[in-house]
């Protein structure tokens, strides 16, 4: 089994909203300065997925793929001291500025080229954009299942079982390999690197390719080539106003609460 991790570098999700810089007009972001990236949260529960799968079968290959600017790396070594077998960066000036249709080409075409891949993992959606798109589009265009927001990941003899988290429960649901899996948090915490993984990750290998490695070029990844153009980049304004309901005691508190909702003719 060889399984693919895409795992998408991104700004760390610690940084509080208003820190960013939105041109509206040029419809860009301007992160902080300074502040390192990270893997996306969910990216690094599919690691955690595909680690569990190697710990039951050590032949099992992991790739660890990100397309991104050449700093990805960080994210990509991260992941490889997790327990991944190798890294696969994807990069190129091309790559920049694309739509959700160009981003699961670009991994699909990868995920072909690698050849022997089965499996592919992503995240349930990235914790920058949160389009949670990517998985499923490179599930059609590989023209593989899909099976999405998965808490459990299993394989034996070929057929993969997962289960899938629902809005009132849980479902478990198998297909054969190849396939295509995107991950939720309730899979469980990542693994934490040791040292020594730390210091083994800087030896594995990471192989680059470029949009012409993929046999894509201009036509498929430039800006007359989107899907799904965006329209609209702002910071939406809030008018919520909070009210705090004064009162010595709860009762006082409840009847002040009635009284500010019936007089908004709310009740
Ligand atoms: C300046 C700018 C302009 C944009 N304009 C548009 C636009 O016009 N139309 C539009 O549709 N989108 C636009 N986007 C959004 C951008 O293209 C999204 O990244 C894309 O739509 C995919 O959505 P997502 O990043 O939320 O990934 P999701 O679909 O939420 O990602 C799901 C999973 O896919 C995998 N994945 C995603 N990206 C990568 C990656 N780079 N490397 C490895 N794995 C990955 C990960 O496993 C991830 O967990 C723009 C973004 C920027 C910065």
């Amino acid at each position: 089994m060889h399984i693919i991790v895409c795992v998408k570098q991104v700004q760390d999700w610690d940084i509080p909203p208003s820190s960013f810089k939105i041109d509206e007009a040029t419809k860009v972001v301007t992160p902080p300065a300074g502040v390192a990236p990270v893997p996306s949260q969910f990216d690094t529960i599919g690691v955690e997925a595909a680690m569990r799968l190697k710990d039951n079968d050590p032949d099992a290959k992991v790739t660890i793929m990100s397309m991104g600017p050449e700093g990805a790396r960080d994210v990509i070594k991260h992941s490889l001291a997790m327990g991944a077998d190798e890294g696969l960066l994807l990069t190129d000036p091309l790559f920049e500025d694309l739509d959700w249709y160009q981003v699961a080409l670009v991994l699909s075409a990868a995920v072909k080229k690698a050849e022997d891949a089965n499996l592919v993992i992503c995240g349930r959606q990235a914790v920058d954009w949160d389009m949670g798109v990517s998985g499923s589009g490179i599930a059609e265009l590989l023209d593989w299942p899909a099976l999405t927001i998965c808490k459990d990941v299993q394989v034996s003899d070929g057929t993969l079982s997962v289960e899938r988290v629902l809005m009132d429960g849980y479902e478990t649901v198998e297909a054969a390999l190849p396939a295509v899996v995107t991950v939720s948090n309730e899979l469980g915490e990542p693994r934490y690197p040791k040292l020594q993984q730390i210091m083994q990750a800087a030896k594995k290998q990471v192989t680059v390719w470029s949009a012409a490695d993929l046999g894509l070029d201009a036509s498929q990844l430039g800006a007359d080539a989107r899907k799904l153009t965006l329209e609209r980049l702002y910071v939406p304004v809030s008018d919520v106003e909070c009210l705090i309901m004064e009162g010595d005691t709860p009762e006082e508190k409840a009847q002040n609460l009635a009284k500010a909702l019936a007089e908004a003719k709310l009740i």
